[in-house]
């Protein structure tokens, strides 16, 4: 019998992990330290971080500009109220993003995490149409769609399939099929025409009492890395811009670098109306979420009276660590040429995909930036199958930590992953293949 490392014996005592049984889950692996891809243990074992610590991670761990930025700004101011003062990381941050986002986006509203990006945008929609006199109710999204576990941010994920325990406290939202896609797909034509003339026929039934249609682009993380084409989202943008809708990107995992552009919204070739980013916006060393619109949405709020304006502000609001974070990962984007790095491994992984081809069960292989998935056959799919945590064990015992959505195995590495590390990875992913056959 392995005697529990001290710390561990203590986390059982005290801590509460989240979403995690915590009777049946396995102890938690205490981590020491890490660097660029690989998470050391306090007992002197690695692991290669393959989902970039729940896709957070960007240029890769410990990257020492980021430490310096971070700690030179801990040293000169740690945190200011942001209601009626303001600093320099806030704004050449604000900045940053505005000179790198599509041309439009150019109000940017911080908060604390995913989950809160996502409630401003929100907030946001629903007092823009008050302010301008009309009570716009309605709220449209994407089945399979998750886009964190506030309460608005649930109601908006409720197909996910995450939050039944809390079906009493969610509002009624509207929600659409997403055509999502894979290698060899050979219906994606007919699902992306049925969706969108489900998403036409809702709009001008609804359209009018419609605040925002919100969804992840290109890549719905959560709900099991299910991707759809840039093409589809250009249309859909099309549809809701001409009922007069607003238009919310979720790119609070697509953003930074994910699916080969900086943005998704990029490859789309669409400007939304709101776009909501966080976790690799600080290349995962602090939370700090910005949830950015455009100018008009911004104007809707101005006004003489308090009345008209956005109430929503958390304790942290654009707290100077986290910009300074942030702005430091945005310069590496251009010293290291991070895309033309992002571009070879998803090239890696296309090469990789295709040859699991011989693999009767690796299903719906799809690869989009450095997100590559494949399902799993099981008889019981879903994100409670049980082949995920067997695979989830099997992929630690090599060493690899690669967390299943349930039968979806994917990678989604920090950029600087080495062609080695890439192809240990998937040497893993074939030889659990090997034994799931
Ligand atoms: N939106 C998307 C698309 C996400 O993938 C997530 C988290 O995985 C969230 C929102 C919520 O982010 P957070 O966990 O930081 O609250």
């Amino acid at each position: 019998m392995t005697t529990r490392h001290p710390l561990v014996a203590l986390d059982r005592r005290h801590v509460w992990h989240p979403f995690t049984q915590e009777r049946t889950a396995s102890d938690p692996i205490p981590i020491s330290h890490a660097r660029g891809t690989v998470l050391h243990t306090t007992d002197g074992r690695e692991y290669l971080d393959l989902i970039s610590s729940w896709w957070v991670i960007t240029h890769g761990h410990g990257h020492p500009a980021i430490a310096q930025a971070i700690g030179e700004q801990a040293k000169r101011l740690e945190q200011v109220i942001f209601a009626g003062f303001t600093h320099e990381p806030a704004v050449r941050l604000a900045e940053g993003l505005i000179a790198r986002l599509p041309e439009g986006l150019n109000r940017v509203f911080y908060s604390d995490n995913g989950s809160t990006s996502v409630e401003v945008a929100l907030k946001m929609s629903c007092q823009y149409w008050q302010n301008r006199g009309e009570a716009r109710k309605r709220f449209l999204a994407f089945e399979g769609g998750y886009h964190g576990d506030t309460v608005g941010a649930m109601s908006m994920g409720q197909t996910s399939g995450f939050f039944d325990a809390f079906r009493n406290m969610l509002f009624p939202v509207d929600t659409l099929p997403y055509p999502t896609t894979w290698e060899g797909d050979e219906r994606i034509e007919q699902k992306e025409k049925a969706s969108l003339a489900a998403v036409a026929e809702y709009l001008s039934r609804h359209g009018s009492a419609c605040a925002a249609v919100l969804l992840e682009p290109l890549i719905q993380g959560a709900g099991g890395m299910r991707m759809c084409r840039p093409g589809y989202l250009a249309k859909l943008a099309a549809l809701v811009k001409e009922a007069g809708v607003l238009l919310i990107f979720d790119e609070v995992m697509t953003g930074f670098g994910r699916t080969g552009a900086l943005f998704a919204c990029e490859k789309a070739g669409v400007i939304p109306d709101i776009i909501c980013l966080s976790k690799g916006l600080t290349a995962g060393f602090m939370p700090l979420s910005a949830t950015v619109c455009q100018e008009r949405i911004y104007e809707a709020f101005l006004g003489e009276g308090f009345d008209r304006a956005f109430t929503h502000g958390h304790s942290f609001t654009a707290n100077p660590l986290g910009c300074a974070a942030a702005v430091a990962s945005l310069a590496l984007f251009e010293t290291e040429k991070t895309l033309q790095r992002v571009a070879r491994i998803e090239e890696i992984h296309r090469q990789r995909l295709a040859a699991l081809s011989r693999f009767p069960k690796a299903r719906q292989r799809r690869v989009t930036g450095v997100v590559a998935a494949l399902d799993v056959a099981a008889g019981d799919p879903g994100y409670q199958s049980k082949v995920g945590p067997w695979l989830k064990h099997f992929f630690l015992e090599q060493g690899l930590l690669l967390r299943p959505l349930g039968n979806v195995v994917y990678l989604l590495p920090p950029y600087c992953i080495t062609e080695a590390e890439l192809h240990r990875a998937w040497d893993g992913v074939e030889a659990a293949l090997k034994q799931v056959a």
